[in-house]
């Protein structure tokens, strides 16, 4: 990981682990609570599968510590989420007004401090110390009575299949913290004519917390322009360094020029975002002002960074790039635009080319990227520097957000990037090759049968389990096609849904 990058450390996020129970036990048995939902939090901190530290905090037995609890997490940034276990009987009505005070993301993890009941010596007292069984349902009945998302996990937390879950929820709520943190720079508007790309901005901010805004692309190439040669110099000696650089662009090259001023919009770009506070942009090709060249080598390597990006104006594909860097964070691979580009449609063996103009993020590749120019074919501007890369073999996903007037639609896609087929030494842009599962028509059916977008974050780092987390605690609706998909399911799903969300509008 860079030194510039803006993938948040691990190490200063916080789970809270609340362990529900009450006063009609006595000193003794409380103490017992206490002291066991020590070891399930300990054991939980034991998994490689957690990214994050879980604390635990004291035993909750009255309405007004635990609406205290909700209070205080709410207001702690560092605080991703809560995690719930009534060990005892936690009467519930007790968490109503914690509960609705609530503003993280919820985990009712349904375990018990023992794995085996001690048969012989089973006795009335540990029927009272360990009525998880029945507590957690009286829990979970508040939750679906008042409505609230949550994640329900289940089993004793040293089964690796819980910490497993558990840690696909932070993964989750890493996303969620992405999201409400953001703030997207816009450097001019949407590509002229296109749909997808659009979308309300207001209702993207209630639902997801982002901030999207408008900035003239004159700022940034003032920017740009105020780079000093010599610090643009010491960024190509970098590249130099990390990449496969072609002759023609190393200093004192015929075209070394051009990667000189590659190298000035990465550092007026990054500087702009900085000091903005973005961890997202887009930008446009048909909106360039007086740049030089279409940002290609700078969108790529500000998105290994950790930056979100979408292009044409695409904010809603920038949100969910930087969304899922964070989600991924600590994890091998990376977070990118990706454009479902063009196929092999060879019946039984169909492929998707997945590329961009130029920016797709070359941690998807573990291998050295070339770093080349050539012409962009569009745009009408100077040629601009771009690195060139093939996506590892492996297990990836795409995730698309259409806006569906009444909410948010996001598509994802469980997909295997495949090696190349055959070399592609014409083709100067980074690039994806993948199979979609479960196969290609049924994943192109369904896509195009959900009007979701050619836009799409392709990430390597996370899987479905995570998107579909952060699609239920966002409360944003999620369609997926993965092995399990059958169009005509797909199409009820869908019905479903659109039904569920239209009546479950407000006033
Ligand atoms: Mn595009």
């Amino acid at each position: 990981m860079s030194a510039r990058s803006i993938i948040p450390d691990l190490a200063q996020f916080e789970v809270w682990f609340a362990t529900g129970s009450q006063d009609l036990y006595g000193p003794e048995t409380l103490a017992q609570v206490a002291e066991q939902s020590k070891q399930v939090v300990e054991l939980l901190n034991k998994s490689s599968d957690i990214p994050v530290k879980i604390v635990w905090k004291p035993v909750l037995k009255s309405s007004d510590a635990i609406r205290r609890f909700f209070l205080d997490a709410n207001s702690a940034d560092n605080v991703l989420g809560v995690v719930a276990w009534m060990h005892t009987f936690s009467p519930s009505k007790m968490w109503i007004g914690g509960l609705g005070a609530n503003d993280k993301p919820m985990l009712h993890l349904h375990t018990q401090a023992n794995v085996a009941l001690p048969w012989d010596k089973i006795d009335f007292d540990f029927m009272n110390l360990n009525q998880a069984a029945h507590g957690d349902r009286e829990h979970a009945y508040i939750e679906s009575r008042m409505g609230l998302p949550r994640t329900t996990v289940v089993g004793h937390a040293s089964d690796p299949a819980v910490q497993k879950d558990v840690g696909t929820w932070v993964r989750a709520a890493l996303g969620r913290w992405a999201t409400r943190s953001m703030k997207v720079a816009r450097f001019g508007d949407n590509m002229r004519y296109v749909a997808v790309t659009e979308g309300d901005k207001t209702e993207a901010e209630i639902m997801l917390g982002v901030q999207v805004n408008t900035w003239p692309i004159n700022e940034l190439a003032d920017a740009v322009h105020a780079v000093s040669d010599a610090d643009a110099a010491a960024l190509v000696k970098e590249y130099v360094e990390l990449y496969d650089v072609a002759d023609e662009l190393k200093p004192g090259g015929a075209r070394a020029d051009s990667l000189l001023y590659g190298a000035k919009i990465e550092i007026g770009l990054r500087s702009f975002l900085e000091a903005g506070g973005f961890s997202a942009f887009t930008d446009s090709f048909e909106d360039l002002g007086t740049l030089r060249q279409l940002p290609g080598l700078a969108v790529q390597r500000l998105m290994a960074d950790g930056y979100g990006f979408g292009a044409e104006g695409d904010w809603k594909t920038a949100v969910l790039v930087r969304a899922a860097a964070v989600m991924g964070a600590g994890l091998p691979g990376g977070a990118s635009l990706m454009e479902d580009y063009t196929y092999h449609l060879e019946p039984g063996k169909e492929l998707i080319l997945g590329a961009h103009m130029l920016e797709v993020n070359a941690a998807l590749s573990s291998a050295k990227a070339r770093l080349v120019i050539a012409p962009l074919g569009i745009g009408g501007k100077e040629d601009p520097v771009r690195l060139v890369f093939t996506a590892d073999a492996g297990p990836a996903i795409v995730v698309a957000m259409s806006d569906q007037r009444e909410r948010f639609r996001l598509v994802a896609n469980v997909v295997d990037n495949v090696p190349l087929p055959a070399a592609m030494p014409k083709l100067p842009v980074g690039h994806a090759v993948w199979k979609p599962r479960p196969d290609f028509r049924t994943s192109a059916t369904c896509w195009l049968m959900s009007g979701a977008a050619h836009h799409t974050v392709m990430s390597n780092q996370i899987g479905l389990d995570v998107i579909r987390e952060f699609a239920r605690l966002s409360r944003i609706e999620l369609l997926a096609i993965d092995e399990s998909t059958a169009v005509l399911a797909f199409e009820q799903e869908m019905r479903g849904n659109a039904a569920y969300y239209r009546l479950s509008q407000g006033l």
